[in-house]
Parts: structure tokens; C-alpha cells; sequence
């Protein structure tokens, strides 16, 4: 009798199997394959294992899951998904400054700073929309608002740091910062938007080294931060000498027509770093995002874009500039509005129809989202679940860093056609699964 344990024989063989060794077939069984002793043997390498290297998190699985429901049925009415539907995004206007541009640059490499014609255009806009005194030269462009957070937390920060966020924050944020090894303090919003009062403490306690905020029409919760407490959370960053990141994509979303200026335009101690977007008011595709932030940054920032990319690519940018001072940005804007007004109304209206007793939320006055409370709170993958099966997609409080219960509705995506029985299938999925 020999001594040897089954499952080692079956370890052996697996190696040998995967050393390329030996063969086995099923029905044939297994054999010495025609591996040559001495010769280098071949296997494929272990992609699994590289597929989680790297130190990028993955995004949180209900993200995943919406893509996945809207790749395998695009007809779903899609609440989730945080941009504006093809007939609110300037298409025709864009299409036709293509048709008339001519590109007068040869396409190189450019300044990985932004393209300079669309940095002068932004100056301007920023002094005309966004109360913002600046000059081209504290002007990043980056792929999206996004790449500008990335930056931020890639290039000036460093794993261990402190920060404080908002509590909702913004889902694809908090991957980011947690995989930049970021230690997050959050603060709560309500519906007068963050409370900044917790952060001298954060200070003492954590050493926090930076502070996000979303102020205008707060994605999720579509808060808008109060004067107040606008101007409580700059004195308390200029007393710490701490950055604001101020990330302000929605602001000229205002159904009003008067959006509040940022802290930007209030800060006289040099505090804030200012992130600003097309997605939300164009086209989320043409990845046209811009900061303005003290020149040492922007140099900084601008030299790890050339490790990264080079820059984003020309094209995108001279559309961008173009369009901004085409005589089309403005009632492009104005119709905007009053689209996202009419969609936010069908969106309240038929919850107001459907769910009058189980579900509440604040009015949002800009903005593309809608925040809502269940009343009972049910469990969040059984009610995602439930309503893919009733044709409607949306994205759960809990992706937002909330307790379940809590709902966001996108209603830019939508059409409006689709907006009532959208919500008649979410309704349905809801009371399935309470009663
Ligand atoms: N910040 C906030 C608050 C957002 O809502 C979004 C998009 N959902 C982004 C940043 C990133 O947008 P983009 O990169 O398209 O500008």
C-alpha cells in the first residue's frame, strides 16, 4: 500500500494537465501528450489573475447589472442612465458646424492643456454663464468632468489621504476615490444640500486633505446648496487652508433661467478647483470636460495628461469651441430647459399617479435627477430585478453610498413618451414585491 492521498494524485495530474504534459479526453482517457522533455512548455497565461491586478476597484455590481439589462434590451425605459435623450442634445447644430468646419490644424499632437481656440471660447463662457473671472492658462479641458476627478484624486493626492464627500455622492466617484486608496469621510446632504459644519472636526480628527461637492442640483439628490452654507463652507475651507473641489455639471440645467453662481465666484482665498462639463447640457459623447484651478495645478495636471494620452483628441475640441460661440448655444439652452422642466413634470406627475402612497421626494428645480424615498423601504437587487422584468431600469440609493430605500430617477434619458408607463412598470415591480 502505498502512502499517497487520492486528492494529491488528482493535484498532480491537474498540474501535469496544465504544464502541457499530459492530455486527457473524455471517453479516451489520459495520456503523456507530445511534449518534449527540455522544450519549453506552452500554456496560456493566467488572465484571471491579471484581470484583478491592477489597482482600479471594480465599479459597484448594480452598475454593471443596469449596462448589462440595457445591452441585452434597449428598449427598456431607461431612468438610470445620467444623460440627456438624442432629441434634447444639439445634434442638428453640431452636425451642421462639422459640415462647415474646415480643420485648419494639420491634426498633431497638441498642447495636452486643451486646445487653445476652445480654452479662449471657455474664458469667455465662464465669465458669461459662471461669474468666473479666469484666463486660458488656468484652463485644463479633460476627457469629461470625469477625467478631471480622476486627476485630482490621481495626481494630488495620494493613498491615505482624507477627504470629505458628500453623503449621497456621486456613484462613479467613489470607486475612484476608493481605489486611489482614499479614506472617505462623508457629509450629510438635505434638502438644503451638504452640511458643512462637520468639517473642522473631519480636520482635527482625520486631517482630511480635501473636500468634493457637488452645490447645484446635486447628483443624486438634485439639492441645491444654500446660501448659508455656501458661504459657511468657504470661510471654514479658508480658515483649514483646505481645496474645494466644486463639481458643477448641472448648473445651467436651472429651469428658471437664473443659475446660482458658484463658489467659485465667491472664493477670494484661491480655495476651490472648478469642474464644469458639456455631457449635461450637449453631448456626454464629444468627452468634453474642463477645470480651472491655480496655474501651478493646471501645469501639473497638464503634465500627467502627456504621460496619460497626450491630450484629448482636437476633433471633439474644436466642435466644442465652436459651438459654444455658434448663435446656437443659447436657445439650445433655453429649449433644454424647458425640456427637462416638461420631463421632470411627467416624471412627478405619473409617480404622483402610481404611487401616491409609497413613495416621497422633493422637487427638483434643475438638474436631470429625481431623488426618491420608498415608504416601506424594500429590498434594493429584488426591486432592480423586478422591474428589468416590468421594462424599467433605475439606479438604487445604495450605489449613491445611502441606506436602501432610496430610489433615482433619471429623467433626461427617457423619452417623454415613455416616461407614464415607465413608471406603471416600476409601480408594478414596487407593490409586487410589498404585497
Ligand atoms: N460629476 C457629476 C456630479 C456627474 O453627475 C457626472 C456624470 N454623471 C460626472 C461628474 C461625469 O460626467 P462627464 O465625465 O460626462 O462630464
Amino acid at each position: 500500500q502505498l502512502g499517497v492521498n487520492r486528492s494529491t494524485v488528482i493535484l498532480a495530474f491537474a498540474e501535469l494537465r496544465s504544464l502541457g504534459i499530459i492530455e486527457s479526453r473524455s471517453g479516451s482517457g489520459t495520456r503523456v501528450s507530445q511534449y518534449k522533455w527540455g522544450a519549453t512548455p506552452k500554456h496560456t497565461p493566467n488572465w484571471k489573475r491579471y484581470a484583478e491586478g491592477g489597482s482600479f476597484l471594480p465599479n459597484v455590481p448594480f452598475l454593471r447589472r443596469i449596462r448589462e439589462a440595457l445591452n441585452q434590451n434597449p428598449t427598456l425605459v431607461d431612468f438610470a442612465s445620467g444623460e440627456l435623450s438624442a432629441d434634447l442634445a444639439p445634434m442638428d447644430e453640431i452636425a451642421s458646424l462639422m459640415r462647415g468646419h474646415h480643420y485648419t490644424s494639420y491634426l498633431g499632437y497638441d498642447n495636452p492643456q486643451g486646445y487653445t481656440p476652445l480654452r479662449q471660447a471657455l474664458e469667455k463662457y465662464l465669465v458669461k454663464y459662471r461669474d468666473i473671472q479666469t484666463t486660458e492658462s488656468s484652463i485644463l479641458i479633460t476627457s469629461g468632468s470625469q477625467q478631471s476627478l480622476f486627476l485630482i484624486t490621481q495626481c494630488l493626492l495620494s493613498p491615505g489621504d482624507a477627504v470629505a464627500i458628500e453623503d449621497p455622492s456621486y456613484c462613479y466617484s467613489l470607486p475612484m476615490f476608493q481605489s486611489a486608496g482614499l479614506r472617505l469621510f462623508r457629509l450629510p446632504v438635505d434638502r438644503d444640500g451638504v452640511q458643512p459644519e462637520e468639517i473642522r472636526n473631519l480636520y482635527k480628527k482625520h486631517r482630511i486633505k480635501m473636500i468634493f461637492t457637488n452645490p447645484n442640483f446635486q447628483n443624486p439628490t438634485g439639492t441645491v446648496l444654500n446660501d448659508e452654507r455656501r458661504n459657511k463652507l468657504l470661510e471654514i475651507a479658508a480658515e483649514l487652508g483646505l481645496p474645494i473641489v466644486e463639481d458643477d455639471p448641472y448648473s445651467l440645467t436651472d429651469y428658471a433661467g437664473v443659475p446660482r453662481p458658484p463658489l467659485k465666484s465667491m472664493d477670494t482665498t484661491g480655495s476651490i478647483i472648478y469642474i464644469g462639463s458639456f455631457s449635461k447640457i450637449a453631448a456626454s459623447g464629444l468627452r468634453i470636460g474642463w477645470m480651472v484651478a491655480p496655474n501651478s495645478i493646471v501645469e501639473r495636471l497638464a503634465d500627467a495628461r502627456q504621460q496619460m494620452d497626450f491630450g484629448l483628441s482636437v476633433i471633439p475640441q474644436q466642435v466644442a469651441g465652436q459651438f459654444l460661440k455658434s448663435e446656437h448655444f443659447e436657445p439650445h439652452l433655453d429649449r433644454l430647459r424647458m425640456q427637462l422642466l416638461y420631463k421632470r413634470d411627467l416624471l412627478i406627475e405619473a409617480l404622483q399617479k402610481e404611487l401616491p402612497d409609497l413613495i416621497q421626494f422633493n422637487i427638483p428645480q434643475g438638474g436631470h435627477h429625481l431623488w426618491c424615498k420608498l415608504v416601506p423601504a424594500v429590498n434594493d437587487a429584488k426591486l432592480l430585478e423586478e422591474s428589468i422584468k416590468n421594462g424599467v431600469v433605475f439606479v438604487p440609493g445604495s450605489v449613491y453610498g445611502s441606506d436602501s430605500g432610496f430610489v433615482r430617477f433619471t429623467f433626461a434619458r427617457a423619452k417623454a413618451e415613455d416616461i407614464g408607463p415607465g413608471i406603471a412598470g416600476f409601480a408594478k415591480a414596487l407593490r409586487e414585491l410589498i404585497h
